[in-house]
């Protein structure tokens, strides 16, 4: 039997991304200021962070993250269940569960982790998750993990999730949708969701990467902003490594359900612990989030200058009132084209292409931050819009 050569294998996948124009390729950072970034030796301006609330540099978090290294070390040591459980983890995840008002949290290495984990421990063979069709990568590959059947629903579509699970009787069922939709910026209809999710028994899962700390009262996310609690929504998942500025994630929710992630998820046991010193940084993050609603406010007027900017200038937005705000380009040239026009006038902002996003749909993610200053988010729309003049004229 001839062998596949897994060498000659991804250098064929290689030029044939090549060829299409998508060899993905990462940008180093040399060095970082709020929200400049020194690329290749310029400074530019980044929209591209997720970093909404500007916490990633904010001083007392930084602060929080030296004292606790130079108390408790760079490292945890060991995974949970060894000895790699910190008083300082302890204490993130109770003040985690209290700001998001459910019985209990769960400390991850990472969104990524939590989200396998969930399915992972909770579906069986014969169950089904039911997905929004834009749920991010790691909802679907926790799918397989689980080893259960995966069934997607159109985007933002109550009656379509509603058909799935009919469709998939027998076996547990779990609804699963992110809050805030990563490369969107639209917010799930969760209040619809959740009555879909209790008449056909099953758990309702939502994903708020994107929406904790940002939106609701005491940015304590969409659930929260939907008014639903634990009894509509038993697990969700918040990430530290966004809003929050920091690393990690949480999963929060029902007691019994958590109780049985830290007993039997696998990628919860089979990993090391976060070092403590960044719980501690997400404790201090945690707090001003929690407090400062002056940064959702300015947030809220950037997002709203935004918009408005955009629309006098005829850039095609989506319907999103978060600070996700992609610009549609339609093909993946003319996307690769203004990134690379907008670098060119001192701004990095990311252009999302097929298989991120689908065939047609490219586009340029924009992420606002608190820490952008007016004039800053004026000068994008400007150079925007000579981005795009720029594309078209090449296109003719
Ligand atoms: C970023 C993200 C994750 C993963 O979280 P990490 O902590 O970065 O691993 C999961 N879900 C969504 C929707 C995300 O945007």
């Amino acid at each position: 039997m001839a062998r596949t050569d897994i060498h000659e294998r991804i250098l064929a996948q290689r030029r044939l991304r090549t060829a299409q124009g998508r060899l993905r390729q990462r940008r180093t950072v040399a060095r970082r200021d709020g929200v400049r970034l020194e690329v290749d030796g310029r400074w530019l301006t980044g929209f591209c962070s997720n970093d909404y609330l500007g916490l990633a540099s904010q001083f007392e978090v930084g602060a929080a993250l030296q004292d606790a290294a130079a108390r408790e070390g760079a490292g945890s040591t060991a995974s949970h269940l060894v000895c790699g459980h910190h008083a300082l983890h302890e204490q993130l995840e109770r003040e985690m569960a209290d700001w998001l008002q459910v019985p209990r949290a769960l400390l991850f290495g990472s969104g990524f982790a939590a989200n396998l984990a969930v399915q992972q421990a909770l579906l069986e063979d014969e169950d089904v998750c039911v997905q929004d069709r834009l749920t991010p990568a790691s909802l679907i590959d926790a799918t397989r993990l689980a080893g259960c059947r995966l069934r997607r629903y159109p985007h933002l579509d109550p009656e379509g999730a509603m058909r799935q699970l009919r469709n998939a009787p027998g076996g547990a069922a779990m609804l699963a949708t992110d809050g805030v939709f990563s490369m969107d910026g639209d917010v799930a209809p969760l209040r619809a969701l959740s009555l879909v999710a209790r008449t056909q028994e099953a758990l309702l899962y939502v994903d708020d990467a994107h929406g904790i700390g940002v939106l609701g009262p005491q940015g304590r996310g969409t659930v929260a902003e939907a008014g639903l609690g634990v009894r509509e929504v038993p697990l969700q998942l918040a990430t530290l490594g966004k809003a929050l500025g920091g690393y990690g994630a949480v999963v929060a929710g029902d007691a019994d359900l958590v109780e049985h992630l830290a007993g039997s998820a696998r990628p919860y046991l089979y990993t090391t612990a976060l070092p403590p010193a960044q719980a501690a940084a997400s404790l201090a993050a945690l707090k001003l989030a929690r407090r400062d609603d002056w940064r959702r406010e300015r947030l809220r007027e950037l997002i709203e200058q935004f918009r408005t900017g955009a629309g006098r200038l005829g850039l095609d937005l989506m319907a999103s009132s978060t600070p996700i705000q992609p610009v549609l380009c339609g093909d993946e040239s003319v996307a690769t084209a203004m990134s690379s026009s907008l670098e060119d006038a001192g701004f990095l902002v990311t252009a999302i292409r097929p298989p991120t996003v689908p065939e047609g749909r490219s586009r340029l993610r924009v992420t606002l931050s608190a820490l952008h200053t007016p004039q800053q988010v004026q000068a994008l729309l400007v150079a925007i819009a000579d981005a795009r003049e720029r594309a078209d004229r090449a296109a003719a």
